[in-house]
């Protein structure tokens, strides 16, 4: 029998991740997997990948048959709707990335007894982790998007667990695009009979850095300044929404601003090489609800903008309907349209630079300081135009 499935193309070792740019890396094939053949392992860029376990691997194919970024992406059929909101309540509003559809969404599968499945920040290990949150106080950890790849780990399965241990309680699901993809595709696949007792929620998103080039970054950045990180943000509202502040807080009271690292994120070598191919940078995605900042809101309603924040929200099926109608009293609601709320991640992936294999060569050879210094600074010429336009500004 072994001889036998050894031979058959059919039944080889399953190819996970050959290829960078086709794994998302949502840990679903880790999860899914019978045998426990299936670990996750960093590579040189600091991402996780799965690796097979030859010895122990049944050839079963559940990994591949889970694996969203091998799939034809197959959207639903019902019309997306498109809602701009802004939580009512400003201190909620004020400490969320954007408009607090986040909060507002979870509060009723919290208070109904529900849990929600979601990444927050991890200070002693300085990275985002899932974990799942059955209670407000929790939750709202969870609040402030982090530009780190986060930490899936167990959490399909503890989400799996839960499930089964509350058959009368939904779960939400929220991550980005493709980690929600994963679990849906973990669900469906290991009983497809409680995908109805998820809501699957997933996020508008740029492309996902490196875990490790960050932790990297932290570790320097202690060091330097002398003393542990207790805070971190990249969406502070201090400026306004428009313009968020990225910081650390170092100690009770040393504010760092996260100038540099932030400059790299959007020149966007340090993104995962399966954000440049992304499937889920469309409107018709395979979740309930959509959510993002809902950026352009001050030319299409100025009325309705706020420096506070707002967050788009697209719907996609009856289920992320009724959640959504259930929760609409808490939020401002503007009923909009998709052409008004298209950005570029809703339109295409982000580009990979062309100086990405630099960056990461240099970074090898050179160490973290020094793409910080070549990557992370303002060019001098830009650094003189800026310093020019605030001398007449002020
Ligand atoms: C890496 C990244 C890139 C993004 N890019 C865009 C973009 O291009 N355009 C856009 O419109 N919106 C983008 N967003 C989403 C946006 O920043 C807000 O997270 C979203 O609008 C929700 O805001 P809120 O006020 O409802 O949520 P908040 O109350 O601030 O909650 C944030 C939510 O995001 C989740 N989250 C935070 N960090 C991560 C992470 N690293 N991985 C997975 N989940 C996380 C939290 O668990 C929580 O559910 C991005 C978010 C991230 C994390």
């Amino acid at each position: 029998m072994n001889d036998f499935l050894s031979k058959s193309p059919k039944y080889s070792i399953p190819d996970l991740s050959s290829d960078n740019a086709k794994c998302c890396g949502c840990f679903a094939c880790y999860s899914i997997c019978p045998k426990k053949a299936i670990s996750m392992k960093i590579d040189g860029e600091g991402f996780y990948y799965p690796v097979i376990d030859e010895e122990v691997c049944v050839k079963c194919n559940k990994c591949i048959n889970t694996c969203n970024f091998k799939k034809e992406h197959i959207p639903h059929s019902e019309d997306t709707l498109v809602y701009a909101v802004k939580h009512k309540e400003k201190n909620i509003l004020v400490n969320s990335s954007s408009g607090a559809a986040f909060t507002g969404l979870s509060d009723i599968i919290l208070e109904q007894g529900g849990a929600i499945a979601c990444s927050m920040f991890d200070y002693k290990v300085k990275i985002p982790k899932f974990v799942i949150a059955s209670e407000k106080k929790q939750r709202d950890l969870a609040r402030g998007s982090i530009y780190v790849q986060s930490y899936i780990g167990d959490i399909f399965l503890d989400a799996y667990g839960w499930i089964i241990n509350n058959p009368d309680k939904d779960l939400l699901f929220i991550g980005t695009g493709c980690q929600t993809a994963g679990f849906r595709e973990f669900i469906e696949n290991i009983d497809k009979n409680y995908l109805n007792k998820v809501y699957f929620v997933d996020i508008i998103c740029h492309g996902a850095p490196s875990p490790q080039f960050w932790t990297q970054y932290c570790t320097y950045l202690e060091r330097r300044y002398k003393g542990e990180i207790t805070y971190v943000t990249f969406k502070d509202k201090r400026n306004g929404w428009n313009r968020p502040t990225a910081a650390v807080k170092i100690g009770q009271n040393k504010e760092i601003m996260l100038k540099d690292y932030i400059k790299i994120y959007y020149e966007h070598c340090v993104l995962r090489p399966a954000c440049y191919h992304c499937p889920y940078t469309n409107l018709e995605r395979n979740t309930d609800i959509t959510i993002g900042d809902y950026w352009g809101i001050e030319k299409v309603n100025p009325e309705f903008h706020s420096e506070k924040g707002c967050s788009l929200i697209l719907i996609h099926t009856l289920r992320g309907k009724e959640l959504f109608e259930k929760t609409k009293k808490v939020f401002d609601v503007w009923d909009s349209d998709i052409k008004s709320c298209l950005q570029p991640n809703l339109c295409h992936p982000t580009e990979c630079p062309q100086n990405r294999k630099v960056f990461w060569d240099d970074y090898e050879c050179k160490g973290l300081e020094y793409v910080l210094d070549k990557y992370g600074k303002d060019k001098f010429i830009v650094r003189v135009k800026r310093k020019i336009k605030r001398l007449f500004s002020d």
